[in-house]
């Protein structure tokens, strides 16, 4: 059987899309090689969203929470019932591999957790697939250490530990503050100047005075050059330096998997990087396969989040509507 659309991701954007298809009388099946919002699951475990709770809605589903803005369980709890009432079709734990055909007729060759192999036949693909599963790597020796990880769930682990930061946005200042207050020395290594601009407003202050109170020691126009079992080798604005570290937390950021969106035949704007798609439609170059969410950014990740990304799904259901013959129901 063909299905009329497959959607690949399970996160905010993915649902979304799959909801504005059904709205629009385009069934569709999503595929998912994690858990349903295996990013969010993935977040930090006590995290709370930057964002207010009405700019995450997808569905016109009103979203409800205790506090002023989400925590990561409300919003797994609220997109799992979004999916749950839409009576989304989803495959959990299948990722997709390969993408073969063309236009109206392709082919999605998945491989699931249990090593089974699937094939599925689909007329239209949207690529939901994120950017959480590709951290920014360092490129220096030691980074494949245990000690070193790139993501960071809460801080009780690190608890008189010596841990090292590294990055100056939004994910190393929460982390520096939650590590510092659960008893880790905390060292925040940043290459810039200066913490990042885009520090929230509440968050900034915070960091400003452990720093100036020396509880959280920051080393700014700085580098991590080698990370050794116990210690780490730090290039300063004043010379070599070395620490005493127990564990590495590399904030860096995260990319989209660019080499499965090449080998799916999306191509790049060299110049900036971005996937090349229709800026009305978000297909892409290869007829009936669009993009969604934070992945139309190609490396500029922060630009495209849940609040704008979720506002792709209508344009790309409207586009696959009208070329599958299909009328819209959902009134757009
Ligand atoms: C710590 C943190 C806090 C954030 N806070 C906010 C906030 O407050 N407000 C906001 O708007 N944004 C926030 N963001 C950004 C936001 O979460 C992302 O931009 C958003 O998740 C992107 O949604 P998405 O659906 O495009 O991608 P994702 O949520 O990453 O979903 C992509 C899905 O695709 C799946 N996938 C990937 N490849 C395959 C494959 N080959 N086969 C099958 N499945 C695949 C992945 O497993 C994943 O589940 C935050 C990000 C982080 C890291």
């Amino acid at each position: 059987m063909k299905i009329p659309a497959i959607v690949v991701g399970a996160g905010p954007t993915g649902l979304a899309c799959a909801i504005e298809l059904k709205r629009a009388g385009v069934e569709s099946l999503v595929i998912e090689k994690g858990c349903l919002l295996n990013s969010i699951y993935n977040y930090p475990t006590h995290m709370t969203f930057f964002t207010t709770p009405e700019l995450l809605e997808i569905g016109d589903v009103p979203f409800t929470c205790a506090g002023e803005k989400p925590t990561r369980l409300e919003a797994l709890k609220y997109y799992r019932g979004v999916a749950r009432h839409y009576g989304l079709k989803v495959r959990q734990y299948e990722r997709v591999e390969e993408i073969h055909g063309e236009d109206d007729d392709f082919r999605v060759l998945t491989a699931d957790l249990w090593g089974r192999c699937h094939a599925y036949q689909a007329r239209k693909i949207v690529l939901a697939t994120g950017y959480y599963d590709r951290p920014n790597l360092l490129g220096i020796p030691g980074e494949e250490l245990p000690k070193v990880s790139h993501y960071y769930k809460e801080p009780h682990p690190y608890c008189d530990t010596d841990v090292a930061v590294i990055g100056g946005r939004n994910s190393a200042a929460i982390a520096a503050l939650e590590l510092y207050r659960a008893g880790a020395r905390v060292a925040l290594i940043h290459r810039g100047a200066t913490l990042s601009d885009h520090i929230k407003y509440w968050i900034r202050p915070d960091l400003e005075n452990r720093i100036r109170n020396g509880e959280i020691r920051a080393y700014f126009r700085s580098r991590v050059l080698r990370i050794l079992p116990r210690e780490i080798e730090v290039e300063t604005p004043e010379g070599l330096i070395r620490l005493e570290n127990d564990f590495v937390l590399a904030m860096t950021g995260y990319h989209p998997d660019t080499d499965f969106l090449a080998s799916v035949g999306i191509r790049f704007d060299p110049a900036g990087g971005k996937p090349r798609t229709n800026p009305q439609t978000l297909e892409s170059e290869r007829p009936g396969i669009y993009l969604a969410g934070v992945v139309v950014a190609g490396m500029h990740t922060n630009e495209i989040f849940i609040e704008n990304g979720r506002h792709h799904a209508r344009r790309i259901a409207r586009d696959i509507a009208a070329r599958l013959g299909l009328s819209s129901s959902s009134g757009f």
